[in-house]
């Protein structure tokens, strides 16, 4: 059986639209790529890696094997996380040099929870263009498909490694009014997923949004207090990438959080943060823990403003 032509390669138009269009040289260009169907490129991403100088990668083998699927061989350049500030010298002299330097990373959108930021910053610096190529990013994807309906979202990354800062910074978002979103590790995701529970408490809905775009990918919507069942249901949720999102606190814990700060920032003026945060638990009925951190925070600012009187 003949396969039915493709409407995008054999679609004129569409491919004088691409090419058409002006990309300008003495531009760094930041490519997202698929974060898991080598499909997710963008016409144009292609179109420019191969008007590409250069390509200014996280993992040269990575962006090889991506650039062969589509015949394309450009030279590469290493940009990873240990050497963005080096790479930026060798980019901004190619691009005064009139080149055009696309930018990627292993997955996904460049700069967003991966190397690049310093680069595009560098560059900007340097008083060059930059220019972005939109195209898959695993936040906005689990976003999309998660069913959490609220118009504001808050891109947490990945959480600290250690215990300790992952629990303060955990216990610092509970009374944020948009979807929280994460990136986790699997050998991480259990452990994680306690600990929001924990800071969250069980009737939070959160979504895991597993290998997405991948062959085995999962998306799925349960409470905090069902999750660590859901996890270790099967050996195979502990692997693979993953995208966490918490459903937002209500509008209400908005205000009841801005009544905690009213109370704790005249509690903060007579006692220690201690103090504070144990007598605006008893008046708000809210968690100690959170109070504290929240009283820890206004801390800073009360001694700041006492500084400046
Ligand atoms: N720059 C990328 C982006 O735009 O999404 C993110 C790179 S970050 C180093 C990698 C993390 O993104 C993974 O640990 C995981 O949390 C998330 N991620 C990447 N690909 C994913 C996928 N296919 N499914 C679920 N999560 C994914």
């Amino acid at each position: 059986m003949s396969q039915p032509e493709s409407p995008l390669f054999a679609n004129a138009t569409i491919l004088e639209a691409v090419t058409r269009q002006n990309y300008p040289a003495a531009t760094l260009y930041v490519v997202a790529t698929p974060i898991g169907n080598v499909c997710d490129i963008s016409l144009r991403a292609l179109h420019l890696l191969s008007l590409a100088d250069v390509v200014a990668c996280e993992d040269t083998r990575n962006t090889a094997q991506l650039m062969t699927r589509y015949g394309l061989h450009k030279p590469l350049l290493a940009a990873h996380q240990h050497n963005e500030r080096e790479v930026s010298d060798k980019i901004i002299a190619r691009l005064r040099a009139g080149e055009r330097v696309a930018l990627v990373s292993d997955a996904g959108t460049p700069a967003v929870s991966d190397p690049g930021a310093k680069i595009v910053d560098a560059v900007r610096l340097a008083g060059l263009q930059v220019s972005p190529l939109p195209g898959a990013s695993a936040a906005i994807s689990a976003l999309s498909a998660s069913g959490l309906v609220h118009d504001r979202f808050y891109f947490v990354g990945f959480l600290p490694s250690k215990a300790g800062q992952r629990d303060s910074l955990l216990q610092s978002l509970p009374a944020v009014a948009a979807t929280l979103i994460f990136y986790e590790a699997p050998h991480r995701i259990v452990d994680s997923t306690l600990a929001m529970l924990a800071a969250f408490g069980p009737g939070r809905k959160v979504v895991f949004a597993r290998e997405l775009t991948k062959l085995f990918e999962e998306i799925h919507r349960c409470t905090l207090g069902e999750a660590a069942a859901w996890l270790t249901a099967d050996t195979h949720r502990e692997k693979g990438e993953y995208v966490v999102l918490i459903e937002a606190a209500a509008e209400t814990a908005e205000d009841d959080q801005l009544e905690a700060k009213r109370i704790l920032s005249v509690l903060l003026k007579e006692c220690s943060v201690k103090q504070a945060a144990s007598l605006a638990a008893q008046i708000t009925g809210q968690k100690k823990n959170a109070l504290y951190q929240l009283a820890l925070q206004l801390k800073g600012q009360v001694s700041d403003e006492d500084d400046n009187q």
